[in-house]
């Protein structure tokens, strides 16, 4: 079993796919499953996207780089949204980011990653790096970094990596391994190069899973490849 864990989700599971905004039933469903892990002991760090509240066509009149640090102000909103719904279920978390000077948001620091874990607490990482150009993957592949997590779960709609989209083509073919150099090859759209880098450089494993069918991410923290698992390759 996986003791530390990072955590990514897309924005789009505070909505439902395709929708737009919170949804509480969406919401109660991420703490149920977020909820299990914890009482299992495992030291968690969410990183969580903001496709729920913003997308790239919407914000395209204000240009790339203040569209950016909107979604990351969005990554903000979701974090605190899912830090007071844990909060309700009796689980506590801190958010920690560098962007900003909220009540609720501290600052990250290393320091307070090991306090938080030290206390039982859940690690919530908002405002992606802090910085435009980049995304919430690459922000979920540094944080796990700096937090030593063993595996980093991208929690998506679809139940592991194909070679093509399974939606648009029935043929496409699971993979249920694979090394990072091969996905990067074969270009397939799992995460950007940048977060494939890191992982890779730290040597922490990605298990891409479907976050929404239940029970799944328990499984996957007691090391059941649910879905496809990307490792260097060794
Ligand atoms: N973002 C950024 N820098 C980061 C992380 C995120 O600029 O380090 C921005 C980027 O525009 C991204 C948005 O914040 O699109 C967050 O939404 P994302 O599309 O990643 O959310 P998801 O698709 O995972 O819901």
């Amino acid at each position: 079993m996986y003791k530390k864990v990072l955590l990514k989700i897309s924005g789009e599971a505070f909505s439902g796919e395709g929708k737009k905004g919170l949804d509480p039933q969406m919401g109660e469903y991420i703490v149920n499953e977020i909820k299990e892990v914890v009482q299992s002991g495992v030291k968690l760090g969410i990183v969580v996207g903001a496709g729920n509240l913003f997308r790239g066509e919407e914000l395209s009149y204000v240009g790339p780089i203040y569209a950016d640090q909107i979604g990351m102000m969005g990554t903000i909103i979701n974090s605190l949204y899912l830090s007071s719904a844990l909060k309700k279920h009796g689980i506590k978390s801190v958010v920690m980011s560098h962007v900003t000077n909220l009540p609720s948001v501290e600052r990250l620091t290393y320091d307070l990653i090991e306090e938080t874990f030290a206390r039982g607490k859940v690690a919530i990482f908002g405002g992606g790096t802090s910085n435009p150009l980049f995304t919430t993957d690459t922000a979920a592949a540094l944080r796990a970094a700096e937090m030593g997590a063993q595996v980093l779960i991208k929690g998506t709609k679809v139940d592991g990596v194909y070679s093509k989209d399974p939606k648009k083509f029935p043929e496409a073919e699971k993979f249920s391994k694979l090394s990072f150099d091969e996905a990067i090859k074969l270009d397939l759209s799992v995460m950007d190069t940048s977060a494939f880098a890191l992982c890779k450089a730290h040597s922490i494993p990605i298990m891409v899973i479907d976050f929404f069918k239940k029970g799944n991410f328990l499984k996957s923290v007691m090391e059941e490849n649910v879905g496809t698992i990307l490792t260097n390759g060794n």
